[in-house]
């Protein structure tokens, strides 16, 4: 019996073998995970996690897949993805706490927001994906980060979960720095609670960001916006610049209402995703003098010279020794 078969004891697990990435990515490209697991709960997490360390088998976290590109050539070894929606609010008397699992929708903790009349809607308003995935990334809008929000983060690793303060994860513009090994099992946040008109405020400016969004994003599939803005300036303006807008290379294109997304027209593969990347970071870098920092992860097998420049990969642990 082989190591992801000698798994089916673990209770609370599911596990789906081959998984093409591309049924589970929002940009839907990516070749088969030797194995998808879904996980519901942390004891669960634990010995998936102990078992991979002691048999060395790599593995990588999926959240709802909204910000990554998986390789046409699949994923060696486990591909995690966590499904625990378990959550708790506290209400006070200026302050509200939720904790939420990591796998509950974003979309979740906003809608328990806006039933409590919490402040911070706007700035994370309209961004898919799961919780665990908006830590991980410090996900947000002009208007905000979901770093500011968190209260507590709880991580799991092979020797079970514990609770770490928010400082620990040195949250930056899109990015966090988790320990090695270690995955988001479910964070709690804090938010100051309302008056009438500040509520209204809010709402307003939630109205006017799905709006801004519906124009200026593209509607075909991506994983969101492929760079990190460079500091007060946006990567789509300098790729645009460059006369990019509608560039293809294969099936994806960099799309021709936004620059900074690439979208797949149709049987798109990660190889043109990254071609299209580096061909923006080399022009903009040539013509601006800015290297583009990429903002979705890569996740699976790439070859050096495909990755784009800075290219930053999933969380997990792949330099295992792969049985
Ligand atoms: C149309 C569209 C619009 C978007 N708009 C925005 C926006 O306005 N602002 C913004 O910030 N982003 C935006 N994104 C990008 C994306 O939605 C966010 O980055 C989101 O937070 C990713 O969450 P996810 O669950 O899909 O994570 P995934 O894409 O699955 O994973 C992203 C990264 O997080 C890691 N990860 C996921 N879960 C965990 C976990 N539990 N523990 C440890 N690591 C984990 C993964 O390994 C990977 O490195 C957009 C994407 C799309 C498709």
């Amino acid at each position: 019996m082989n190591f992801i078969d000698r798994l089916q004891d673990i209770a609370d697990i599911e596990i789906e073998r081959d998984a093409a990435m591309s049924a589970h990515t929002s940009i839907a490209i990516g070749g088969p995970a030797d194995a998808l697991v879904t996980v519901r709960g942390t004891a669960a997490l634990t010995e998936i996690l102990h078992r991979c360390r002691q048999e060395g088998c790599p593995w990588q976290l999926l959240g709802a897949g909204t910000n990554l590109i998986a390789s046409d050539r699949g994923v060696r070894g486990l591909v995690i993805r966590l499904i625990d929606v378990s959550e708790s609010v506290r209400r006070g008397v200026n302050a509200l706490r939720v904790q939420l699992g990591a796998g509950a929708p974003l979309s979740r903790l906003l809608q328990i927001m806006r039933e409590h009349g919490a402040l911070g809607v706007s700035a994370l308003a309209g961004i898919p994906g799961s919780v665990g995935g908006a830590v991980a990334m410090n996900a947000g809008t002009r208007l905000g980060d979901c770093a500011q929000f968190i209260e507590a983060v709880h991580l799991c690793d092979a020797d079970g979960v514990r609770e770490i303060s928010p400082a620990d994860l040195h949250f930056a513009y899109r990015t966090s720095d988790l320990p090695g090994g270690a995955v988001i099992s479910g964070a709690r946040f804090k938010f100051q609670l309302g008056l009438v008109e500040e509520i209204d405020a809010e709402e307003r400016a939630v109205r006017e960001a799905v709006e801004r969004r519906g124009v200026s994003q593209p509607r075909l599939p991506s994983a969101g916006c492929a760079f990190c803005n460079p500091k007060g300036d946006s990567a789509g303006r300098l790729i645009d610049a460059c006369g990019l807008k509608g560039r293809r290379i294969g099936g994806a294109e960099i799309s021709e209402v936004h620059a900074n997304f690439i979208v797949n027209r149709g049987g798109a593969r990660a190889v043109d995703v990254c071609a299209l990347m580096r061909e923006a970071q080399a022009a903009v870098q040539a013509r601006f003098g800015v290297l583009l920092v990429p903002e979705v992860r890569l996740m699976g097998e790439f070859d050096p010279g495909d990755l784009p420049e800075r290219a930053r990969f999933s969380s997990g642990l792949t330099n295992l020794v792969s049985r």
